[in-house]
């Protein structure tokens, strides 16, 4: 089969041939074990300490051969249970094993991580193999311990902020993924202040989502939304005054909405291949890196091969994986007949409306209502600002 990333998304059920977007993203998972207990983990096997073993590395490498990327390096994040549980020798072993087994592909290595167990030694082997690295830390003292706990319940602000210090020290450039919840909406000043001193290069704002097994979000208690636009809007205002650090909602939304007409707004997480996730046991997805861990009555466990076994052609083949792609397809089209954000969104986030939807073959979600809809009216506004008309 020819990759290739054209597709024909007014299909309501998969099509016979379905065809791969190029790779853009490799998602593993080296261990599920993490050493926290945020009250809004999605994650359902974060106490159980099992880690990825060297065959399954290879295997891997193998398994990526001769697959075509979106960019000369691959990204690849480490990422669900926290990464930094596992020792450092797993990950040099790791990165020699995924460098010579699927050679002449090239990677980047990133670090998604509550940043509380970084060393010098940790720092030693980020530097040394350009890791990315990207903290989980969502604003003060006060927002941060609301939910990011270990398992005692106690807060755990301090020990990430030793981290960041480690971080600085070694000069390791750092992006950051603030999770808003609740508890933020209320300070937007202090919650900027915070990342603004922090020294990122980059300020993520996830919103806290159902999904997985936190079946409710603190922000679906909101006013309709009201709060949040409000808060945003602050946000956007002061991160103006220093628009040296990258916001990745605002910057992101302003390139979609700034792009020449026609472009290709659809998301990685829609497309067969552009998103690949592998857990420890080398079973693999794709679209959303959520669905890994996620089983389910209509779709069951989102496991539609492994490495070891598999290739590309028995995973699309596969009657799950045939059956998702049909209903993500479908959602998709109803997307785009129904919203009025269709060409700045591009159809959604599959795992989204599986937990708010209970099927992908949905359109909005509360999701789309926060992450995607307040965001590009906020930057429809600017854009409107800067050209006279509002
Ligand atoms: S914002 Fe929601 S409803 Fe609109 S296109 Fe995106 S996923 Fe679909």
């Amino acid at each position: 089969m020819t990759p290739s990333s054209t597709f024909e998304l007014s299909a309501t059920h998969a099509p016979d041939n379905v065809e791969l977007a190029p790779l853009g993203l490799l998602v593993l998972q080296p261990t599920t074990f993490c050493n926290i207990d945020c009250s809004y983990c999605y994650l359902s096997h974060r106490a159980e300490n099992n880690r990825m073993d060297g065959a399954t590395v290879r295997a891997i490498a193998r398994f990526l051969r001769g697959m075509p990327l979106r960019e000369p390096q691959l990204s690849v994040v480490w990422h669900a249970g926290e990464p930094l549980t596992a020792p450092i020798d797993f990950y040099e072993a790791a990165f020699e094993a995924l460098q010579s087994g699927a050679a002449p592909m090239r990677f980047r290595h990133h670090f998604q991580t509550n940043g509380m167990l970084i060393t010098d030694a940790w720092c030693e082997l980020i530097k040394q193999w350009s890791v990315h690295v990207g903290v989980s830390i969502d604003g003060p003292k006060a927002i941060h311990d609301a939910h990011r706990v270990d398992r005692s319940k106690r807060g755990t602000f301090e020990r990430v902020m030793r981290g960041v210090s480690k971080l600085r020290e070694h000069d390791i450039p750092f992006t950051v993924i603030g999770v808003l919840t609740r508890n933020a909406l209320h300070a937007p000043d202090d919650v900027w202040r915070f990342f603004e001193t922090l020294g990122a290069t980059q300020v993520a704002l996830n919103v806290e989502e159902a999904e997985g097994i936190n079946a409710s979000s603190s922000l679906s208690q909101d006013d309709g939304g009201e709060s949040f636009r409000a808060f945003i809007q602050r946000i956007a205002k002061l991160r103006g005054a220093n628009p040296s650090i990258r916001l990745r909602e605002f910057d992101g939304m302003r390139g979609h909405l700034t792009a020449p007409p026609g472009a290709d707004v659809m998301r990685a997480d829609n497309l067969p291949g552009a998103i690949i996730n592998i857990d420890l046991a080398g079973n693999v997805t794709t679209f959303s890196p959520e669905l890994l861990g996620v089983e389910h009555d209509r779709y069951g466990k989102f496991h539609w091969g492994n490495v070891h076994t598999d290739d590309w052609q028995a995973i699309i083949a596969h009657p799950g994986f045939r059956r998702a792609y049909g209903d993500i397809l479908a959602g998709i089209a109803q997307c785009r007949e129904s919203c009025a954000y269709f060409s700045v969104c591009g159809g959604g986030n599959p795992s989204n409306k599986l937990a708010e939807l209970g099927t992908f073959a949905g359109t909005e979600t509360q999701y789309c209502r926060l992450h995607v809809q307040a965001f590009a009216d906020l930057v429809i506004e600017d854009l409107e600002h800067e050209i006279g008309v509002s």
